[in-house]
């Protein structure tokens, strides 16, 4: 082992036994360079990040300028700032009318944390519902909604009156009442394995969440920003939450998370009490101007409208081999289930000595996940393909 793999699992904090150690130089488009100088085809995106794939000019640029500017000047909501305020316009204008108004914070699991602060101060109830087998992030709050007793364990007492309803199940809904303030659900499941929700479902808990008050929050932190093949993952199904989150990609390589709401909801935060949500480095004008870059680059190119024939393309590249049980699949978002869990650490394994990095499911041992930036272009899809084919012989 190199002195650079031993400092890297003795000083900084590990939390995976078995990490990839892969020993970064570069990053550019799909591709990641490590320090001996062998290529590899980024097929995850650092986990449905780099979804315009990686130091794109765009964005570059915007951090450059930004830099010229200013950096941190106040904590968040004081000042007016230039690219705070052009990142809010941005989202607005690719957003329906009650998604008006945001509030940028560092992560995903922040932009969970305080949608439920939001829900609970706006409606006045204290019962959440979420669901099983989902993710929503790492922190006390949104590890209390994340549907995964094994992560759970360890951390409790976590966060009380949570109930979980079964992604998908429309009798389950009925658990949600005049009491509840809020639901949160992915809107596509990613972490469970890729989990599609059907129509009726979504449509079902839209209406119960109607009639009975509660505010309705989807998590897109890992599914918006085009990686299902629109902008946001509901709008493939034209149903609208009231609270709506997103992280990852919204950054083009840069560390965010926000939450969206209409003007009246979110207003709730000033009073009773007055700042109801703090961050310090929330909406930080760097990362504001890069993720306002990576909208534009979104907006203008037509990654987002080719996602669906490019992923089908690999989609059917992959099913030649019997050994795949199933590809569920949305936009450029795999999910290839394998025979075992042993096989997937076996492919896995051997597409990264081949060059081509996939990744696990946190909750879906059977299948391993690809999410490539949505710039990758249809012969590097079948290269990709043909790599991992030759994997799973
Ligand atoms: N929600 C979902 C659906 C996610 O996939 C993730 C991250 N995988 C999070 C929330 C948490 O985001 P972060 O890691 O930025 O806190």
């Amino acid at each position: 082992m190199s002195s650079r793999s031993s400092d890297f699992l003795s000083l900084q904090a590990q939390t995976n036994p078995s990490p990839y150690l892969i020993d970064v130089e570069k990053a550019e488009g799909i591709y990641i360079w490590d320090k001996s100088g062998k290529k590899y085809m980024d097929m995850i995106a650092g986990v449905a990040v780099n979804n315009i794939g990686h130091r794109h000019p765009e964005v570059i640029n915007a951090i450059q300028n930004q830099l010229e500017k200013h950096l941190h000047v106040m904590v968040y909501g004081e000042y007016i700032q230039d690219a705070q305020l052009d990142l809010t316009k941005n989202l607005a204008s690719i957003l329906p009318n009650n998604l008006n108004c945001s509030y940028i914070v560092n992560s995903g699991t922040e932009a969970n944390e305080a949608a439920i602060k939001l829900a609970k101060r706006y409606t006045g109830r204290k019962e959440i519902v979420s669901c099983k087998a989902s993710y929503h992030g790492s922190t006390h709050g949104s590890l209390s909604v994340t549907g995964n007793e094994i992560k759970q364990s360890s951390f409790k007492p976590l966060l009380p009156n949570i109930s979980f309803i079964e992604f998908n199940n429309i009798n389950s809904l009925n658990s949600i009442t005049k009491e509840t303030a809020c639901v949160i659900i992915e809107t596509i499941q990613g972490d469970a394995g890729l989990r599609i929700p059907t129509i009726e479902f979504l449509t079902q808990l839209r209406e119960k969440c109607t009639s009975t008050g509660t505010l309705l929050i989807f998590d897109e932190v890992q599914v918006g920003m085009g990686r299902t093949g629109k902008m946001f993952a509901f709008e493939h199904y034209n149903i609208v939450p009231d609270i709506l989150t997103l992280g990852k990609a919204l950054g083009g390589g840069m560390p965010i998370g926000a939450f969206v709401s209409s003007y009246e909801i979110m207003y709730s935060l000033t009073n009773n009490p007055v700042l109801g949500h703090i961050t310090t480095f929330g909406g930080h004008p760097v990362i504001c101007a890069a993720a306002n870059a990576c909208i534009n680059v979104l907006k203008r190119e037509d990654w987002i409208a080719t996602a669906d024939a490019k992923g089908k393309l690999l989609e059917n590249l992959l099913l030649q081999n019997k050994s795949i049980k199933a590809i569920r699949r949305v936009g450029l978002f795999f999910a290839i289930e394998l025979t075992s869990p042993e096989k997937v650490q076996q492919v896995v394994k051997r597409c990264l000595e081949k060059g081509l990095i996939g990744f696990w499911f946190l909750s879906c041992p059977n299948a391993f996940r690809l999410s490539p930036p949505l710039s990758i272009t249809e012969e590097e899809l079948k290269t990709a393909g043909e790599i991992i084919l030759s994997c799973l012989d």
